[in-house]
């Protein structure tokens, strides 16, 4: 018998990877979105394959399928998308965790939340391990996706203490790769687009922030090993690289690998951007035996050469 898995936010950017790597694994995938920041196109090899289907639905009203296993992952990811509609985000991630739990429970399903290293917010604690509980701005242009978040974790604990749901929650830091919306305002689409084209590189504030690149598909197998471990591995886990870059060290890279002419432009620091961000991921190695093996140089060529085919 092939496992059913419906996966949410399906034809988005870590979705439609982990679409693909599902039904190459044996599994039918039911794929549901409601193409907010997803597309059709990221999900095209798919749709031929009879161990595929796609459902247009917002998770924010209820969902009556029949599955063996449900990744959460529909929410929009990129600061500029989440901060469009941040009511809507808020919905999304809480109104939207109910309906899957709901879910869950009455299939007695095991279901996975995409959780992300925001929950840290400007992390105090560096690197950020599980227990650090975060330092998060409640009412600030961020706090609908950070908060969202950090509200879905509790609705997972609680439906796992009280309803004995088996629950997996991982923790993902910056993710990158091949099928990123390349306007989504991430900084790596960003950068990578604005230097294939010799444009200005946007680099907000001094450039000295911090962040640590996964390569997605280091993540996408993070998640495959979380969902398959022992019920007693609810997670949180952190999953994401440790190898910490200063954003101006990316720009430095970017231009530097795609040969460009695009000099370094500054613009002001958002309100709220974290200053550093790098996981300790000692759990993820001892619970599930996973790290990346992808390193930046390696995964930035493959998604160059991706962004490369929209010029
Ligand atoms: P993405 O924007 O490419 O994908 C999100 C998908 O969810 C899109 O296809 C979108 O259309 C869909 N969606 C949004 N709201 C929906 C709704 N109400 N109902 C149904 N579908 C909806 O982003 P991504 O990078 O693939 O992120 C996927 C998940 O992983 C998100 O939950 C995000 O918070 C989490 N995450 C991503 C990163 C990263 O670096 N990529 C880091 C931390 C956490
Ligand atoms: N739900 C759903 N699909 C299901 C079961 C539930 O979408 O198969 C939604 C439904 O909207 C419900 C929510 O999940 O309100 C939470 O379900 P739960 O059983 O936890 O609580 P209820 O509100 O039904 O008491
Ligand atoms: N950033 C930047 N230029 C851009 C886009 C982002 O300098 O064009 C910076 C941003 O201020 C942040 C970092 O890059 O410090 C990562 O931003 P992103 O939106 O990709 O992810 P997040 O802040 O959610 O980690």
């Amino acid at each position: 018998m092939r496992k059913r898995v419906l996966v949410t936010g399906g034809a988005g950017f870590l979705g439609s990877h982990l679409c693909k790597r599902l039904i190459q694994d044996g599994s039918d995938v039911l794929c549901v979105d409601n193409y907010f920041t997803g597309r059709k196109e990221n999900i095209a090899e798919l749709l031929d394959s009879p161990h595929f289907e796609l459902m247009r639905h917002d998770i924010t009203f209820s969902l009556y399928v029949e599955v063996d296993e449900i990744y959460n992952l529909a929410c929009p990811a990129s600061p500029i998308h989440y901060q469009f509609d941040p009511v809507q985000t808020t919905k999304t991630s809480v109104h939207g965790a109910i309906n899957m739990l709901g879910l869950a429970k009455r299939l007695k399903a095991t279901i996975l939340q995409a959780s992300t290293s925001e929950v840290y917010g400007d992390p105090a604690v560096h690197p950020q391990t599980e227990d650090y509980w975060g330092n998060v701005n409640p009412i600030g242009p961020r706090s609908c996706y950070d908060e969202g978040k950090r509200c879905a974790e509790t609705l997972f604990f609680d439906y796992h203490r009280q309803h004995g749901l088996n629950i997996r929650v991982a923790r993902i830091f910056n993710t990158y790769g091949p099928r990123m919306h390349p306007n989504d305002g991430r900084v790596v689409s960003n950068f990578i687009m604005q230097a294939l084209r010799g444009e200005p590189i946007t680099l907000y504030g001094d450039g000295s922030q911090t962040r640590s690149f996964c390569f997605v598909d280091d993540l996408i197998d993070g998640l495959i090993k979380l969902m398959n471990a022992p019920d007693e591995v609810t997670g949180p886990v952190n999953l994401g690289n440790t190898a910490e870059f200063t954003i101006r060290n990316l720009a430095e890279t970017v231009i530097a690998l795609t040969g460009s002419s695009s000099n370094i432009g500054y613009e002001p620091l958002p309100e709220d951007d974290p200053r550093q961000r790098q996981p300790d991921i000692s759990l993820a190695k001892s619970a599930l035996g996973w790290e990346p093996v992808v390193e930046l140089e390696e995964g930035l060529r493959k998604t160059v050469a991706y962004f490369k085919q929209f010029l």
